[in-house]
């Protein structure tokens, strides 16, 4: 398996640019004999003027820099940095007699300094530091601009989403306007109403489930904090599923512990959690198929899981469908109608309520999906829940 290593905090960038400006012939010869052994690209300058025009051209990821230099002063080129690029990072160099404005330096933006005389591995270990802190900050301006490209693709997406069911439902109502009042017209009219309806409901799930996704955006999905017994949550939303399980020929089977499973969390959240999960196992379910969803307590979390015996999920799907929009698309299997919302939303809520969902599957078998909340011990079930903590232990 192809796996990346997501390198270390402090770990710099190897073959960084590193450009170093000193008036001190021989410390601009040390500096770039060490930092050019450790795989970084040097160039060295001795004067701020010569310097800053490198810096200019070439954008370099690190910048050292004599405080004290004829011309243009270190301070000056700390600004002149930033001003040409805000996420460079500078080093300063002082003798001991200037510690004083090394601290003046970092109140200007340095990022660390480096007191004369050092050795190799002190100017080593300061510029890793500071290719560290490099590689984070171009690191956040790229989960930026991929969050900003995220939220463009997702504007247009809902858009066309949009789009789709209303220019349906327009050519149906121009052939509705039209239509004779033949006995024949009104089974088609029955027909292409019943198809816009269907349309609206699909738009206002979409239009509901993106408010839910933006609203999460903003602040938390789960507001409320309340202590909930799961067990009458499972029990309304398996009733609530009962016609449409039906409709698809899918029986339902809820199987439920004596004991009370009480998390802490929100109604409203919990049924879309759980409803989201239910209605996808009877969707991407087939005709004689079956849906369970039990619940049970382990180390101290209350577990509950949904199978069913449906299509299942493709092995290079599985890590993909809890991203926004993403469906699984199945030659010569029927898509129901959804929004690619679902499971985000859920993942979000058991995330914010301290817990987790995990999914496992086989095609042509079926799924399931298991959502792990903690429990919040109650009164009647805190005796068990030691019994059981004594029995792990
Ligand atoms: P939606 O169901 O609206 O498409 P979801 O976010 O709930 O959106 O699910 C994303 C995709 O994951 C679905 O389109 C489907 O391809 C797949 N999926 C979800 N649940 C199941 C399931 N129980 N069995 C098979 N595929 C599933």
């Amino acid at each position: 398996m192809n796996r990346s290593v997501r390198p270390r905090d402090d770990e710099a960038i190897p073959g960084a640019r590193v450009v170093v400006i000193d008036d001190d012939y021989a410390m601009r010869l040390s500096c770039r004999q060490i930092l050019a052994k450790s795989g970084y690209v040097v160039e060295v300058f001795e004067d701020g003027a010569k310097g800053l025009e490198a810096v200019l051209a070439q954008r370099p990821d690190l910048v050292v820099v004599d405080l004290k230099m004829p011309g243009i002063s270190g301070m000056d080129v700390i600004d002149r940095v930033h001003a040409i690029d805000p996420d460079m990072v500078v080093v300063v160099i002082t003798g001991y007699p200037t510690i004083g404005s090394a601290v003046d330096a970092i109140k200007a933006g340095a990022y660390d300094f480096l007191p004369k005389p050092f050795t190799p591995d002190e100017l080593r270990l300061v510029v890793g530091r500071a290719l560290g802190r490099r590689r984070l900050l171009l690191e956040s301006h790229r989960l930026e601009l991929e969050r900003e490209l995220l939220k463009r693709r997702f504007v247009t997406f809902v858009s066309h989403q949009l789009k789709s069911p209303l220019t349906a439902i327009r050519q149906y109502m121009d052939v509705l306007i039209r239509l004779e009042g033949t006995p024949e017209a009104e089974t088609q009219r029955a027909e292409w109403l019943e198809r816009s309806r269907r349309r609206c409901d699909l738009m206002v799930r979409l239009i509901e489930d993106w408010l839910t996704l933006s609203r999460a955006e903003c602040s938390e999905l789960v507001r409320r904090r309340e202590p909930l017994d799961l067990r009458e949550a499972l029990t309304e939303i398996v009733l609530a599923c009962e016609d449409v399980a039906e409709k698809q020929e899918v029986t339902l089977d809820l199987a439920l512990p004596e004991r009370e499973l009480v998390v802490a969390g929100d109604e409203g959240c919990v049924g879309v959690l759980f409803s989201n999960l239910v209605e996808n196992a009877i969707a991407y379910n087939r005709p004689g198929g079956k849906v369970s969803v039990a619940a049970r307590v382990e180390r101290g979390e209350v577990c509950v899981s949904v199978t069913d015996t449906g299509r299942g999920i493709p092995e290079e799907c599985r890590g993909l469908i809890f991203d926004e929009f993403f469906r699984v698309k199945e030659e010569g299997e029927p898509t129901p109608a959804g929004t690619g919302l679902g499971l985000p939303i859920s993942r979000r809520i058991a995330t914010e309520m301290g817990g987790r969902i995990d999914v496992e599957s086989e095609v042509g078998v079926g799924s399931t999906f298991t959502v792990r909340l903690p429990l919040i011990p109650s009164e009647g079930a805190d005796q068990e829940m030691h019994e059981s903590q004594g029995a792990l232990a």
